[in-house]
């Protein structure tokens, strides 16, 4: 199979029109391991905690199973596919999300392996000098040469909640000053509405705070400028696995102005 045929230059618009047929994940009933499978797994061989995982529905150890399914279904329904994995990648998509089981891209969005570059973290949050999100941000614009960055927030988000309320969270609560910076500026409105309301409405402004982040990287809008890398906003709603985009798009003045202040040349 070529490498065209495996990225389609206009993926990121299917997928957007086809989230109707995605569905959500079932919820997990989570029966915690007694202490002796744990130590069974690390001194046996994983046959063995296979068969433990039969008998005890471990999620990890069921998916040590699945998984060896899956890489047998996968080599046979498309046996090019893994191979051509293990020379390189080419993505097209970049996807900054949060790190939320509910919100796993490549599920949601029906793609594979292969199709999109990631970065999670707690409530999508993107800060201008995070240098985990800024050397993903860096790899996939000027090295893999993405097409799209899409930033996507999403409903009933716990960071966003911890931002709504007032208890101290350790190590969280610098983590989140973006997500009060935004309760702060917004605190009628928000005070307005109910706890769900709320709660998408800020992570709404955050995906909108985050995409303006993205526009103030000169790497990023070298790109725009020099290859038409596109932004986007989205929020995923987890309640009926629909992603939802925002109108998160610049004027060419406000282009423009982003490119004098924040474009920089070596
Ligand atoms: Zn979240």
């Amino acid at each position: 199979m070529s490498i065209a045929r495996l990225f389609p230059r206009s993926s990121f618009f299917r997928f957007l029109t086809g989230m109707r047929e995605v569905q959500t994940r079932r919820p997990v009933t989570h029966t915690p391991a007694p202490p002796s499978i744990h130590r069974t797994f690390s001194t046996t061989p994983a046959s063995l905690c296979s068969a433990d995982a039969n008998q005890n529905p471990d999620r990890y150890f069921a998916a040590l199973t699945q998984n060896k399914e899956w890489a047998a279904k996968t080599a046979r329904e498309e046996p090019d596919l893994l191979a051509s994995l293990a020379v390189g990648q080419r993505p097209e998509i970049l996807w900054i999300g949060c790190s939320d089981s509910r919100c796993p891209e490549t599920t949601i969005l029906g793609l594979k392996p292969g199709d999109v570059f990631v970065h999670r973290n707690i409530a999508n949050i993107l800060h201008a000098a995070d240098l985990s999100s800024s050397a993903v941000i860096e790899y996939a614009v000027r090295h893999l040469r993405v097409k799209h960055i899409v930033l996507s927030g999403h409903t009933s988000c716990g960071g966003v909640a911890a931002a709504l309320g007032n208890k101290q969270l350790g190590i969280l609560d610098p983590w989140l000053v973006p997500l009060r910076q935004i309760r702060e500026q917004n605190l009628d409105t928000l005070q307005s509405l109910s706890a769900d309301e709320a709660n998408t409405l800020m992570g709404e402004l955050n995906v909108r705070e985050g995409v303006k982040t993205l526009k103030q990287k000169s790497v990023v809008l070298e790109a725009i400028e020099e290859r038409g890398l596109t932004i986007h906003g989205v929020m995923y709603e987890v309640g009926s696995g629909v992603l939802r985009e925002l109108d998160t798009n610049d004027t060419q003045e406000q282009l423009k102005a982003r490119l004098v202040s924040y474009k920089t040349e070596a």
